[in-house]
């Protein structure tokens, strides 16, 4: 099924009448966020099967991820809703005075999404907007054109239009919407377009949280459990191959422990989709062919420099690239320039444990740092970063009740002693 791409002359519209929708207060009273929460329940259950065939032809994985953490957000979100947006004592300037803060939603707000985890990561955000009261725009990414589709019917089928909309398109259709005045935006994707959406937002004021990527690193030291990481790391690199944000990026090892590493790593990917990965049914697929030619590059870089020492076979036609780990790697080649947002694992080794640090530190911020470790010490160095990065990894947060607060703005309210001046 193909993606119908709504009219950039109707988008304008759209927005104004969810505004007015938002003025007429229906979304403040929660027995009506409920309502929407519990019939998009509905709406993600009927849909499960048809998920499932949508995000199999976009990346050639299993839907249970994407369903099973949107159901378990919404579900939070239903049964903590009235203690997550209860009124919260404060003090103020006089004691005799009541003073309390009182989450308000924001008003009309736009979610765009990223074609990863293409049900989840529009979901989850809706799940947040519309358990704090607003009315919202909601842009699925295009890239993964089934998924977008399908999140679509079910949207139209189970939400009242007055409260979500949602707009299709690519960046055409998107460059209009972000024309549009929202009390809030948030966009999940890679950083250079980080900067668009935060520049179109500052023309209206409009505060962002932005969910973007980077390089996260994975750092081995003599103090790991090798086998155990080394588990963990090929599981990442694997999952939707290599294409999820948290992914370990690159990975830091001292020198000898490297050999050992690398064994643990193919035999985790053998025992997960057994001698061939191309006829594996469980092994992922590139998204798009954009995104497999940037790999590529990267790839053809690295074979060049003769750095390959597993994988690096690749197959245009159906999308396919091997899990590969690269060796021998410095921080100035291509391989590190960039978030890789693919199954390739490049290995740095260093000597000593401040060499690995400055390392991780001489890059842009990542959303992780990975720290193998059962070293005290170790672990109480590692600045690890909550959900959500900071600087080029993005701004602000979500998930749980932080979801709520995102899209929220926390009201001071004081009700005057009448025997106060
Ligand atoms: P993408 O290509 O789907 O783009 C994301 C959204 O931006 C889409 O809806 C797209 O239509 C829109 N867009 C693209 N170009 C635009 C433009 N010029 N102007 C306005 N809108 C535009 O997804 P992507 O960016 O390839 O996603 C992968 C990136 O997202 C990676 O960097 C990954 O790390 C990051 N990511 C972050 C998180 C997180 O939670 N922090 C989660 C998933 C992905």
């Amino acid at each position: 099924m193909t993606l119908q791409y709504t009219p950039t002359s109707a988008i304008p519209k759209i927005v104004a009448d969810l505004r007015t929708s938002f003025r007429t207060h229906r979304t403040q009273s929660l027995e009506f966020r409920k309502e929407q929460l519990r019939a998009l329940q509905r709406g993600l259950k009927e849909f499960e099967d048809e998920f499932a065939v949508a995000i199999k032809a976009d990346l050639n994985r299993s839907s249970e991820m994407d369903v099973s953490l949107a159901a378990r957000a919404i579900k939070t979100n239903l049964d903590k809703l009235d203690e997550l947006t209860a009124d919260r004592t404060a003090s103020g300037l006089n004691e005799s005075d009541k003073n309390f803060v009182r989450l308000s939603p924001l008003g009309t707000v736009l979610i765009i999404g990223a074609w990863n985890f293409p049900i989840l990561l529009t979901l989850d955000p809706l799940v947040g907007a519309i358990a704090a009261g607003n009315t919202c725009v909601l842009k699925p990414s295009e890239v993964s054109e089934q998924s977008a589709a399908a999140l679509t019917r079910m949207l139209v089928k189970f939400m009242d239009p007055t409260v979500v909309q949602v707009i299709n398109g690519g960046v055409e259709e998107t460059t209009v919407l972000l024309k549009e005045r929202f009390d809030h935006i948030f966009y999940t994707g890679n950083t250079p377009v980080g900067r668009i959406i935060m520049e179109a937002a500052s023309k209206h004021l409009t505060p962002v949280t932005l969910e973007l990527g980077g390089k996260c690193p994975a750092l081995i030291t003599e103090h790991t459990d090798i086998a155990v990481a080394a588990q963990r790391i090929a599981h990442w690199k694997s999952m939707n191959a290599g294409q999820v944000c948290l992914t370990v990026d690159y990975v830091l090892c001292p020198k000898h422990l490297q050999d050992e590493l690398i064994k643990n790593v193919i035999g985790t990917w053998h025992h997960l989709f057994g001698q061939d990965f191309r006829t594996s049914d469980m092994y992922p697929r590139i998204v798009s062919t954009r995104q497999f030619d940037r790999i590529s590059k990267v790839m053809t870089a690295a074979e060049k420099q003769n750095k390959i020492v597993f994988g690096g076979k690749s197959e245009a036609g159906n999308l396919y690239i091997e899990p590969t780990i690269v060796t021998n790697v410095s921080e100035q080649d291509d391989i590190m320039q960039s978030e890789l947002f693919a199954p390739i694992l490049p290995i740095i080794t260093y000597e000593t444990f401040d060499e690995a640090l400055n390392i991780i530190n001489r890059q842009e911020h990542a959303l992780n740092v990975n720290l193998f470790s059962d070293n005290q010490d170790q672990v109480d160095r590692d600045e690890s970063l909550p959900f959500g990065g900071v600087g080029h990894s993005g701004m602000g947060n979500y998930h749980g009740k932080y979801s709520i607060e995102t899209f929220s703005h926390p009201r001071a309210v004081m009700i005057r002693n009448q025997a106060n001046l």
